[in-house]
């Protein structure tokens, strides 16, 4: 992309401006952490810089940015190791953040959009499983939720999921009833499972709320 519209560009410059000039100086020291105080000032700052989530769409806190923009501006983020936490930009939650923007429903975005583009909450998503299961190729997924009185309930494993040590909510990837008798692929659907757990989460009757 040579050139981007004055929107995008303007946000990208004040970006790389916000990141050089008040991201960096707060970076910690090698071997240190980012501490939640430091966290919380530099997101407001970006909050007032207009430059905080902006991936996200305008109404939940964020500043609406185009999918074919964002990787100029999340490479203008990037520039700092801790730029794209202080932003809440990072994966995987910028791409929940986008899927439950497209699919999600309003109760759906409530509960889970809002809270993650207010950066009070983090997410991870559930993909990858042990061999023979998913990896790249969704059509290997193994895992399987089925329809229960109240809600579905899963069966699977997965593994490499990043954040679920640390997360609110997972998006997870499993074969429903319909797609049971195709091995084609995979479709989103509106389903929305509460989880905790680690990187390597394994779930048995596991009933979401
Ligand atoms: C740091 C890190 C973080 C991660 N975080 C997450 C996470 O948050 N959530 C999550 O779900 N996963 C996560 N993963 C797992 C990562 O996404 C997996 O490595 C990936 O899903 C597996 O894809 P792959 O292409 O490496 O391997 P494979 O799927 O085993 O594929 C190997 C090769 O075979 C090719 N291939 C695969 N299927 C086919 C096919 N049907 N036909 C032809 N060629 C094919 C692929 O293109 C690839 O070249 C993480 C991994 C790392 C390293």
């Amino acid at each position: 992309m040579d050139t981007l519209p004055p929107d995008a560009e303007d946000l990208r410059i004040r970006t790389r401006d916000f990141i050089r000039s008040v991201v960096m100086p707060a970076e910690p020291a090698p071997g240190e952490r980012l501490d939640e105080t430091t966290l919380g000032r530099l997101r407001a700052a970006a909050r007032t810089a207009g430059v905080f989530a902006p991936h996200a769409p305008k109404d939940y806190g964020g500043q609406d940015l185009p999918l074919r923009f964002w990787s100029p501006v999340f490479q203008e983020a990037g520039y700092s190791l801790i730029g794209p936490t202080v932003l809440n930009c990072q994966a995987p939650d910028e791409g929940n953040m986008h899927m439950l923007g497209l699919i999600g429903t309003e109760e759906q975005k409530e509960r889970y959009l809002r809270p993650l583009v207010a950066g009070g909450v983090r997410s991870c998503f559930g993909m990858t499983e042990p061999h023979p299961g998913a990896g790249s190729d969704p059509a290997a997924l193994q895992s399987a939720a089925a329809k229960v009185d109240g809600g579905w309930v899963i069966n699977g494993h997965k593994r490499f999921t990043s954040g679920a040590n640390n997360a609110s909510f997972c998006i997870v990837m499993v074969r429903t009833p319909a797609l049971d008798a195709s091995a084609r692929g995979c479709r989103p659907s509106r389903g929305h499972h509460a989880a905790g757990g680690h990187g390597c989460p394994r779930r048995t009757h596991w009933r979401p709320n």
